[in-house]
Formats: structure tokens, sequence, C-alpha cells
């Protein structure tokens, strides 16, 4: 099973589509929410505990900015046996010594492209400093994850290929996630627009670029949304809820609380149960009942994210987003037949599609 932790509440950064949002988040909210969480995980004993029961636990050290929490983040890392990811703004990663840095399966790091984009949404130096601990990580062997917050006006095209080919720093996996649905914000955004103008257009052009970079250089780009989708839709495996929220994936709050996902912080009706009284093989699974029962995209999509699906924060205008999945869809169709002939040819292999499952990227931004 795969467990976000909440290290701490705390974060060291005051992001736009995170602080400032929720400075803004006026309308009243239809669940009991505890807005009174402690700031900091401090279980531990518990927590090895509760893993014991898991013969194949993966913890995923999230916030906050987990890195504000490291005493207690070295402590987990050397009591537990478990396989250990990271979600980190990237700002601290300069105080983690080698030692636990190669222990690290992955690490998903927080960046939405280059330089003038990133401190547009996450503050200003804030790119440079990421860009600096990223070039001196000694030790760490696993995969390195860019993780963008994608939101208008972002060019998903030029931010996506910026990151992979650039000369500082190449990524090799990068994932996105829309902003969209977990804020009221629906009213103060400019959303169909750029997803009409800019989003739409800007998938179908990455996924061109994407193929063509497999036909010249033999190398699948780990771009989560388009690599798990073209895994489904090669393969035509099923998916349900492909974070993982409330069947494979939990999280776990600062006072031991489990919930279905870490965007149901605080969310008191959605309890699932505490690392003090409960197993990990006794966790109730969580399927939201709704609209994406009569949807013919559901076994491809999932039903995108849980969060959304419960709270409704953008009401019928929620049908945009799913408008974005079916342009990932189509976009990912449009290429298929190349990327089908890239694998009978042997110019890319079926193993270059494999991924972690769960390990954080939600496949359906
Ligand atoms: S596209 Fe929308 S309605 Fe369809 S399964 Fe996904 S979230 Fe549900
Ligand atoms: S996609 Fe939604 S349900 Fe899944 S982890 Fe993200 S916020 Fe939670």
């Amino acid at each position: 099973m795969f467990y976000h932790l909440f290290l701490t509440t705390s974060c060291n950064l005051t992001c736009r589509y995170c602080c400032e949002e929720a400075l803004e988040e006026s309308a009243p909210f239809p669940f009991r929410v505890d807005l009174c969480l402690p700031e900091k995980f401090s279980k531990l004993e518990v927590l090895r505990r509760f893993l014991r029961s898991d013969p194949d636990p993966t913890l995923i050290f999230y916030g906050g900015e987990p890195l504000l929490a490291l005493d207690e983040l070295r402590w987990l890392m050397d009591h537990i046996e478990a396989r250990f990811i990271m979600q980190t703004n990237g700002t601290l990663l300069h105080l983690v010594n080698r030692r636990y840095l190669s222990r690290f399966h992955t690490i998903l790091v927080s960046i939405d492209g280059r330089e003038r984009t990133t401190d547009y949404f996450r503050g200003e130096g804030t790119f440079r400093r990421v860009m600096e601990n990223l070039k001196s990580l000694e030790g760490f062997r696993g995969e390195l994850i860019a993780r963008m917050t994608v939101m208008e006006p972002l060019d998903i095209f030029e931010e996506v290929r910026w990151l992979a080919s650039n000369e500082e720093f190449p990524f090799r996996s990068i994932h996105w996630q829309l902003n969209a649905g977990f804020w009221n914000d629906f009213g103060r955004r400019e959303f169909r627009t750029w997803l009409e103008r800019s989003y739409l257009p800007g998938l179908k052009k990455l996924a061109e670029w994407w193929v063509n970079w497999m036909e010249e250089k033999g190398e699948v780009l780990k771009l989560y949304p388009f690599l798990g989708v073209t895994k489904s839709l090669l393969e035509g495996e099923p998916s349900w809820m492909r974070c993982g929220a409330g069947h494979s994936n939990y999280a776990i709050q600062t006072d031991g609380q489990i919930i279905p996902c870490p965007a149901m912080w605080g969310m008191e009706d959605f309890y699932l149960g505490s690392i003090e009284t409960s197993s990990p093989h006794e966790l109730p699974k969580v399927f939201p009942a709704g609209t994406c029962a009569n949807c013919e995209m559901l076994w491809v999509c999932g039903g995108r994210c849980l969060y959304a699906t419960v709270t409704k924060k953008w009401g019928p205008s929620y049908s945009l987003v799913c408008q974005a999945v079916r342009g990932l869809v189509e976009a990912i169709l449009s290429i298929l037949a190349r990327v089908r002939h890239l694998l009978s040819e042997g110019v890319v292999e079926w193993e270059d599609f494999d991924y972690l499952r769960y390990n954080g990227c939600e496949i359906i931004p």
C-alpha cells in the first residue's frame, strides 16, 4: 500500500495556487473540517507499528514542506522498512545528506517550467534555489520527477519542452496536475479561454513532440500523463481513480487519522481510520458515485479526482475539466499508430512505458 504522510502542515513558500488561493476561499464548505491539526507529525513509533502489518509499504513524505520536519523524516527512514518517496518544493534539499538521499526510490520536486514561470507561481528566487539544489544532489540514484502545477497563463507545450530539453538540468520524468476544481475560484479564473486557446492545442503539439523524440532518440520521456494514458490505450487496461486515492493510496494526517487522499485533510466525514486503531489491510475502499458512472472515458480516466468529485467546487463548470481529460486522450490517440510502429520496429520497448503506479503522479491531470 502507498501512504502520503503529512510530516508537517508548515511550508516555507507561499505559492499562488496554494496559499494565495486559500486566502481567497470564502465560500462555505459543506463538510465538517478539523482546522486544528497538529503542526507536526509526532506519532513515529505508532506509525512504525502500523506499517509492520503491511507487507509492501511505500511511504511518501508530504506536507506542507516535508523537509521542515527533517528529524522526523530521518527517524522514520532509520526505523522503518519501506520504499521511500518524497514530494518536496526542493528549496531545502541541500539539508539532506547522501546517506538518506541514496535510499529514496523517487523524489518529486515542484517546478513549473522556466525561471519566470516557476517564480511567477512559486515566488521570486524559487527556481534558482531549486536548480542549484538539484545540481548538487549527491548519492541519489532514483527517479527525479519534475512536478508541475498547471493553470493559466502557463503554456504547457513550451514549459514541458523546456524542462525536458534545457541544457542546465534536463528532466527525464515530468508530471503535471491541473489546478482545476480544487478551490471555489472558477468565477475569478480565465480557465475556459485558457483551456481552449492554450492547454488543449498545447497537448496536441506536445504529443507530437513526444513521439518525434522517440523516433529521433529511441527514448520514451516519462511525461506521466502521456505515459499512463498511452500504456492504457496500448494494453486496454482499465483503471479506477488513477492516483490510487481511496483504494491503493491513503494519506496519514499529522494527528494519525487516515484519509483517502492528501487534499482531504481535516475532512472528518471521510476519515477512514487511524494508525492507532486500524490495520492497513482493513482500510475501507472509497468509490464516489456520480456523473463518472455514465462517462465513456471512465475506463481510461478512472474518475480523475476523488476530492473534486466529492467537493464539487466548480459545479457544472467541472465539465471543462472533463474536456481537458478528453483532449489528453485524443492527443494520445492521434500518435498511437506511430507509437505502435516504433514498438514493432524495436525503436522503443514495451518496458519503456512502465512506471511505479501510485508514486504521487495522478496520471490524469
Ligand atoms: S472525464 Fe470527467 S466524467 Fe468522465 S470519468 Fe473523468 S472525471 Fe468522470
Ligand atoms: S487527484 Fe484528487 S483524489 Fe487524487 S490525490 Fe490528487 S487531489 Fe487527491
